[in-house]
């Protein structure tokens, strides 16, 4: 083994080993068989929410979100009352492939959630989710979209949800795994790295898709039933190519953000609000839904386009897909308590009726009573309730929602700025069908395996904080001792520990950065791009 230390990191979005054993079992992932045979592998803790921009950003911060400040895909300011999209501006703690870069590693950072705008780097950037469309100069460094479009086509940051299941499979192959592959191989043979963190969304489009044709009984499932594991395998195969393409000596970390499973029914949390005196809108909206007068009937005539027999549809109209702050507008401020903003089930408390002598007492209330929430056959729907104080630390804690609703399986909260406008389907019901079927769950993967590793070994516990402080030791380099994770020691193996013993540094988390927000004009695209992907309704 040479001293030079090279590390592959490979992103799975939502990939969980639910899907993974079956898979490895069945002889049909043959390269993450490998690793997991030949290093050491373990169900790995998501943050809370186990959402996608959250998730990626304390893996690569090492930190909790109360330290980065990535709470959700939207940011929302109580004192403004507006919301807006998160990007990589808004994280207040350094990424590792900056930390890396400050110490002269060369990186390559391509397709990970949340780092538009690119940080400056010893290397490149290729921003992933949460990129607006058609951001002119959007890689780090700048002439690379020139370069790679040159030879490869316009580089494409996601494939459209739209067309028949089948259309949208094949596209999932051809951009979100093939095309991906070609540039990682492309970047890789080009330029030097010693960090090279690829991230593949593949595994989590498919399985919020196409996880109800797992099911036997499903009319389609013969159609469809195989299609996630034909995404796993595809990208099992860019896998392979890209470990061989690394060379022996590399270390190849193998992570997802999250895990998957399967989601049926979407809970209405702003509706639960206000039907429990929490949440009060303007008197003018509120009237469209009590009078029998023509403002209903055109209401009910725009939500029939958005709700077709019973089930949400994708269809989108210019009527609302652009206004993501057009829920905020609708509150009636002198009187709301508390309302959920956001995709990852959190809820603000409004602290203008809310004082501090009674701010305890509030949260508590609403956490009981969620917790008591069932659904029509009785059944519990909230899991857990979590005060942003229980689980989060750090200067930007108080960004976060107040509080963070966590469903039982098979639920999940739907987008509530989009609650109104299903109103009338769901008089009766706090729930609905959901356009998805597959949803976020806890547990992401973290496997392991290169020449300072165990061999063969499974680990318990291991958290997404502990991934990047884990990466750096693999790298020789110290931790800054601000990194809420730590190094998975027992993933290595005695000689190099022995050798190398883990070594802090002492740094502050906070990075002083522009914090900018996107223009109207990339709000609206992420906006869309969201909804087409079934985030937002
Ligand atoms: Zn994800």
């Amino acid at each position: 083994m040479t001293d030079r230390q090279k590390i592959l990191m490979v992103g799975w979005d939502g990939a969980t080993f639910d899907i993974i054993e079956p898979l490895v079992a069945a002889g049909r992932l043959p390269n993450v068989a490998r690793l997991m045979n030949n290093g050491v592998w373990g169900r790995m803790e998501s943050t809370i929410p186990a959402l996608t921009p959250t998730a990626w950003t304390s893996m690569s911060t090492g930190v909790n979100p109360g330290k980065h400040g990535i709470f959700d895909a939207m940011l929302f300011s109580m004192e403004k009352r507006k919301i807006s999209f998160i990007n990589a501006s808004m994280r207040k703690t350094k990424p590792l492939w900056s930390l890396l870069s400050e110490r002269g590693k060369k990186v390559g950072v391509m397709n990970v959630p949340v780092t538009y705008p690119p940080d400056e780097v010893n290397g490149f950037v290729i921003p992933g989710m949460f990129t607006p469309e058609g951001a002119d100069n959007f890689m780090y460094p700048r002439e690379l979209k020139d370069e790679l479009s040159g030879k490869f086509g316009p580089y494409s940051i996601e494939c459209k949800q739209s067309g028949s299941p089948a259309a949208y499979l094949r596209s999932i192959l051809s951009i979100d795994v093939s095309f991906r592959e070609k540039i990682a191989s492309y970047l890789m043979d080009k330029y030097e790295w010693d960090f090279f963190f690829c991230v593949f969304m593949s595994s989590d489009r498919a399985q919020h898709f196409f996880w109800k044709y797992l099911d036997p009984s499903h009319p389609e499932h013969k159609k469809y039933g195989d299609a996630i594991a034909t995404v796993y395998e595809k990208m099992d195969e860019s896998l392979g190519r890209m470990i061989a393409q690394a060379g022996e000596d590399a270390t190849i970390v193998m992570v997802s953000d999250h895990g998957s499973g399967p989601l049926n029914k979407a809970f209405f949390l702003n509706y639960w609000l206000q039907k429990n005196g929490y949440l009060f809108l303007n008197q003018d909206f509120s009237h469209a839904f009590k009078s029998t007068s023509g403002i209903r009937n055109r209401l009910a005539r725009v939500m029939k386009r958005f709700v077709g027999q019973g089930k949400v549809g994708s269809g989108v109209t210019d009527s609302h897909k652009d206004d993501i702050n057009r829920f905020p507008s609708l509150i009636d401020w002198k009187r709301t308590i508390a309302f959920s903003e956001g995709v990852g089930g959190g809820i603000f408390i409004n602290t203008q009726m809310v004082g501090p002598d009674s701010y305890h007492e509030t949260i508590e209330k609403i956490r009981s009573a969620l917790l008591e929430v069932r659904d029509d056959s009785g059944k519990k729907i909230v899991k857990a309730v979590h005060w942003r104080n229980e689980i989060y630390s750090g200067d930007y804690t108080q960004l976060a929602p107040d509080l963070i609703v966590v469903c039982e399986g098979g639920y999940q909260i739907i987008a509530p700025n989009e609650f109104l406008f299903f109103k009338k389907d769901f008089e009766n019901s706090l729930f609905l069908s959901h356009r998805w079927s597959g949803r976020h769950e806890h547990d992401g993967i973290f496997i392991v395996k290169g020449p300072s590793t165990a061999r063969n070994k499974e680990i318990q516990g291991c958290r997404i904080v502990d991934v990047a402080p884990t990466v750096l030791h693999l790298l020789d380099e110290t931790i800054p001792e601000y990194m809420d994770g730590i190094v998975l020691e027992e993933s290595m193996n005695e000689s190099f520990l022995l050798k190398h013993p883990v070594r802090f540094s002492s740094a502050v988390h906070t990075q002083e950065s522009q914090v900018a927000s996107l223009s109207e004009d990339e709000d609206r695209k992420i906006s869309e791009k969201l909804r087409d992907l079934g985030y937002l309704e």
